[in-house]
């Protein structure tokens, strides 16, 4: 590619770090989540940046499972986390917790303690947030500000001991009250928990807050460029502040703006509300905005680090338009998807002149948008299967599909013409009869009859039935979260239409679940993963329709 793409404000940052030959040329991010949820689609943000600068600079980019916090922390999301880092492509140097850094975490704590830079509180919550004041006045100190060196060591090796209950005291750095950036007013380092940690089990009661923890696992990673997201501005003078005093790595932080997606929600706080109160079916529900319910959905990797890429990051918070996302999948799904026809709303279509055994063998391309994609075989014969939507009593004028009297090509077969069709007493079409001419076989016809219309069939001697899953925004707004009230109360009732007698090309039985379809005329398809040979699934990925391709190709 001759395409020139200027560098974003991160990698201008890091090369201008290697012209000056900061950190001896090194490049080294870390990619940090908190193992309590499934990774989302804003995360996958986060993930291509991290890993995508270490591999773009031959740095390295580690995976830090920052668990400091014991109550909501599971192992099982530690997996899934795994997992979706690896199906998204990349792979870490170094996989970390942070909980393996708790007897170093405390170490530092008394340093800075014997620095004279930490105190023990024994002030209560209320009473610590009255005394920090606001971001308009300034914070008082506490009346346990100045206890001496020798109290706040052995309090907190009390603390750490286990001897007093949870909230009767926490460690404070000592910074300065009066500070304008509220989170320099003596946060908040250490807190006493009495909780089981999913590695550490019993081993720790206090646990170091986010702030006291981060900037340093950084420093012990010798972190270069510790990349997070924008809520953390204030953060980053306290992150510099922590390392300044204890005198270790000199790790930075850099901040570039959330990815967030219209009609999509990506908190796992909130996402964990939906799993638990059974408005989905789990974390890798398809209609979740999760990686994993992507996956399942049908999308593939690349189509969501292209999303990403073309994104692009920056300083500014935007939405991106979900049309994006499903623009980039539909661009590679075209390229790699088989086509095969199904039938979600079928009426029979009889052929009036084929015999009842008798049977077409016709050849039919897999994907014509490649080469080599390769033909499969299938089969015609008298009784068919089309859409009921295909079909017409009193069509009228410009509908090129099936009526009396009307003409339509089936695709990859023969022109047919319709004689007549039958009804059921609640005056519901059940049969519809045609000829067709053998002499139209599609790449052979010979016929000179014209027709503007081509439907989709399926024989139904040996088509498979199947359940069908179509699936519609989660939310009937952009931003749930931003409306009032509780974003639960724009959960989208028709999120998922479940086809339970759709027909399908035989072939498909077969089909792995990484295999991707196109059905014709209805969009992109894949296997679910709780299908079995018995009972088979397809969950429709994204429709054909493509609005949004003319507004990338704009740029
Ligand atoms: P959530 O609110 O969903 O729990 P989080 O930021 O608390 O998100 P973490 O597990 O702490 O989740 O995040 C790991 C990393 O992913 C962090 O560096 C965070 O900044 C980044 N991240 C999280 N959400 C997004 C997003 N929407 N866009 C870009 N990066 C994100
Ligand atoms: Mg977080």
């Amino acid at each position: 590619m001759s395409e020139e793409k200027s560098l974003n404000f991160l990698e201008e940052i890091i090369e201008e770090d290697l012209k000056n030959n900061t950190h001896q040329g090194r490049v080294h991010t870390r990619f940090p989540p908190e193992p309590n949820g499934y990774l989302h689609i804003g995360h996958a943000k986060s993930i291509c940046v991290n890993f995508g600068l270490a591999q773009k600079y031959n740095g390295k980019c580690n995976l830090r499972f920052d668990d400091t916090n014991p109550s909501t922390e599971e192992t099982a999301y530690v997996e899934s986390i795994k997992t979706d880092i690896e199906w998204l492509g990349f792979k870490w140097d170094h996989e970390y917790y942070t909980s393996d850094y708790f007897g170093t975490l405390y170490q530092y704590a008394q340093q800075l303690i014997l620095k004279g830079l930490a105190y023990v509180d024994d002030s209560t919550a209320e009473e610590m947030a009255t005394l920090k004041g606001t971001p308009t006045t300034v914070g008082v100190n506490s009346p346990y500000r100045n206890r001496s060196i020798e109290e706040n060591a052995q309090l907190f090796e009390e603390m750490r001991a286990g001897k007093y209950p949870d909230g009767a005291k926490v460690l404070r750095a000592k910074i300065d009250m009066k500070h304008d950036n509220m989170l320099m007013r003596d946060p908040v380092i250490y807190r006493i928990k009495h909780a089981h940690h999913h590695r550490t089990g019993d081993a720790w009661c206090i646990y170091p807050m986010y702030d006291f923890a981060h900037g340093q696992s950084d420093s012990i990673e010798e972190i270069t460029h510790s990349i997070c997201t924008m809520e953390f501005i204030p953060h980053r003078e306290l992150y510099d502040w922590l390392i300044e005093k204890l005198e270790i790595f000199p790790s930075h932080q850099y901040e570039f703006a959330r990815g967030n997606v219209s009609y999509m929600v990506t908190s796992k706080r909130r996402l964990l509300q939906l799993v638990k109160e059974n408005h989905v079916a789990g974390w890798d529900d398809p209609r979740m905005p999760t990686i994993s319910g992507l996956r399942r959905r049908g999308y593939t990797p690349a189509s969501i680090r292209t999303f990403w890429e073309h994104v692009g990051v920056a300083k500014r918070d935007n939405t991106i338009d979900i049309n994006l996302l499903e623009f980039y999948i539909r661009e590679e799904l075209n390229k790699v998807a088989l086509r095969r026809m199904a039938v979600l709303d079928p009426i029979k279509l009889i052929i009036n002149n084929l015999d009842e055994h008798e049977s077409i063998s016709l050849q039919a391309e897999n994907n014509h948008e490649v080469e080599n994609a390769g033909e499969r075989t299938i089969s015609f014969s008298k009784n068919l299967w089309i859409e009921r939507d295909d079909f017409m009593e009193n069509p009228p004028n410009k509908y090129f599909r099936l009526g009396p009297g009307l003409k339509v090509r089936l695709k990859h077969a023969f022109i047919i013409a319709c004689t007549h069709f039958t009804k059921d007493q609640n005056g519901q079409i059940t049969e519809v009869y045609a000829d067709y001419y053998p002499e139209s076989k599609s790449g052979q016809d010979t016929s000179g009859i014209k027709v503007k219309g081509v439907i989709h069939w399926l024989d139904a001697s040996s088509a498979k039935q199947a359940e069908v899953r179509l699936y519609d925004r989660l939310f009937t707004v952009e931003d749930p979260t931003s409306e009032t009230g509780d974003f639960k109360d724009y959960i989208n009732p028709n999120s998922l239409t479940i086809i339970q007698n759709a027909w399908i090309e035989p072939a498909l039985t077969s089909a792995s679940l990484e295999d991707k379809f196109q059905f014709l005329r209805l969009g992109y398809f894949c296997k679910d993963r709780n299908s079995t040979n018995e009972h088979i699934i397809f969950n429709r990925t994204v429709g054909l329709k493509d609005s949004w391709a003319k507004e990338v190709k704009k740029g």
